[in-house]
C-alpha cells in the first residue's frame, strides 16, 4: 500500500541575521504513519526545522504543507495538525497533570466534551499521577507529560525535539516505547536525535542534515547496508593459512590459535567462502560473531565527505 504524505516540504530555506544559513533548499516528505527521524550533529538545522513548522520561527523561502495545509495561507492549522514536544521541560511545577492538560486543551480550544486527558494520562503511563504536582515527578515522568500535553488536540503528526536526551538507557526504552505506542494509534512521528541508536531502533527511515543540507534520507535498513563492510570473528581451533584470496576484499584484524576476525567488502566477499576457507583446511569453527554496521558509521561516512 502506498502510504501518503502527511508533510512536505520543498526548497525549504532559513538564513538568519548574519548571513547565517541554517537551512539549504531542504525538500522532505514524510509518509503517514511512520517513524522519521532527523540526524546531524549540534548546528546542522534541526530546531531550525522544527521551530519553521511550529510557527517561532519565520522561513525565509520554500514551501512547506502539513496536512494537506499550506503553512503560508493556513498557518493555524498547519499548527493544528501537529503536536509539538519541546526538549526543555517547560510546566508549571504547581500545576497537577490533569489541570495541565485541560488548561493546553482549553488552549487549542477542544471543547470539556471532547477532551481526551484520562486516555492521554494512560497512553503516558501517569493515570496515577493525574492530581499530583508536577513538581513531584520524577525527570521522565516529566517528560511523559510533555509528551502528553503535545497530544490533547489530537494531532495527526507528531514532533518531539531530542526526547531523550540527558536520560538513562532504561528510561530511554521506556519513552520509546511510549513513542510506539503512538504510532499504534496511526500517528505520524518525526524526532530528532543525535543518539545513533535511538534513530536505528526506533525509526522506519533516517534523514540526516548537515550543515542545513538533508544529506541522506533512506530507510533504516538500507541506510545501514550504504556500509560496504563486514566485520565477522570466528572462535576457532587453530590459525588461518591465507592464500588464494584477493586481499583488496578484505582486512585481517586478527589470526590466532584460537580466533579470527576478518573486516570484508560485501559486494566481493560473504561469509560462506570464508567458512568454507576454514572448513577446507580442517578447521573447527567453534562460534561466530558478526558485527554489523551500524548508524554511526553511515553517519561518520556521510559527514567526513
Ligand atoms: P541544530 O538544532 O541542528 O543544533 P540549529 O537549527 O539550532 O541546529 O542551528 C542551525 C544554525 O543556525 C547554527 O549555525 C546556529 O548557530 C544558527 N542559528 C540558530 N538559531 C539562530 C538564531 N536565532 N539566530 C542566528 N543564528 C541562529
Amino acid at each position: 500500500m502506498i502510504k501518503k504524505n502527511v508533510l512536505s516540504v520543498k526548497k525549504l530555506n532559513k538564513i538568519y541575521r548574519g548571513n547565517i544559513h541554517a537551512l539549504n533548499d531542504l525538500n522532505l516528505e514524510v509518509k503517514e504513519g511512520e517513524i522519521l527521524g532527523l540526524l546531524g550533529p549540534n548546528g546542522a538545522g534541526k530546531s531550525t526545522f522544527i521551530n519553521i513548522l511550529a510557527g517561532v520561527t519565520d522561513k525565509t523561502s520554500g514551501e512547506v504543507i502539513v496536512w494537506g495545509f499550506n503553512l503560508d495561507k493556513n498557518p493555524r492549522q498547519v499548527r493544528v495538525s501537529l503536536g509539538i514536544v519541546p526538549q526543555e521541560i517547560n510546566v508549571d511545577p504547581f500545576f497537577t497533570p490533569k489541570k495541565l492538560l485541560d488548561l493546553q486543551a482549553g488552549l487549542f480550544g477542544v471543547k470539556k466534551k471532547d477532551r481526551i486527558t484520562d486516555t492521554i494520562l494512560e497512553l503516558v503511563a501517569l493515570k496515577d499521577k493525574s492530581n499530583s504536582y508536577t513538581r513531584s515527578l520524577s525527570g521522565g515522568m516529566k517528560r511523559r507529560l510533555l509528551i502528553a500535553k503535545a497530544l490533547v488536540h489530537k494531532p495527526p503528526i507528531v514532533i518531539l525535539d531530542e526526547p531523550t536526551a540527558g536520560v538513562d538507557v532504561e528510561l530511554r526504552r521506556n519513552l520509546w516505547e511510549n513513542i510506539r505506542s503512538l504510532r499504534k494509534l496511526g500517528v505520524t512521528i518525526i524526532l530528532t536525535t543525535h543518539y545513533l541508536q535511538e534513530a536505528e531502533e526506533l525509526c522506519d527511515r533516517v534523514g540526516i542534515i548537515h550543515k542545513g543540507n538533508l544529506i541522506a534520507l533512506d530507510t533504516t535498513e538500507n541506510m545501514l547496508n550504504k556500509i560496504q563492510t563486514k566485520t565477522i570473528r570466528f572462535e576457532i581451533n587453530k590459525k588461518v593459512v591465507l592464500n588464494g584470496m584477493n586481499n583488496k576484499d578484505y582486512n585481517i584484524l586478527t589470526n590466532t590459535d584460537s580466533e579470527f576476525k576478518i573486516e570484508y567488502n560485501k559486494q566481493e566477499l560473504n561469509i560462506q567462502k570464508i567458512i568454507k576457507l576454514l572448513e577446507n583446511q580442517g578447521i573447527v569453527i567453534k562460534d561466530i560473531k558478526s558485527e554489523d554496521a551500524n548508524l554511526e558509521d553511515v553517519f561518520v561516512n556521510l559527514t567526513n565527505n
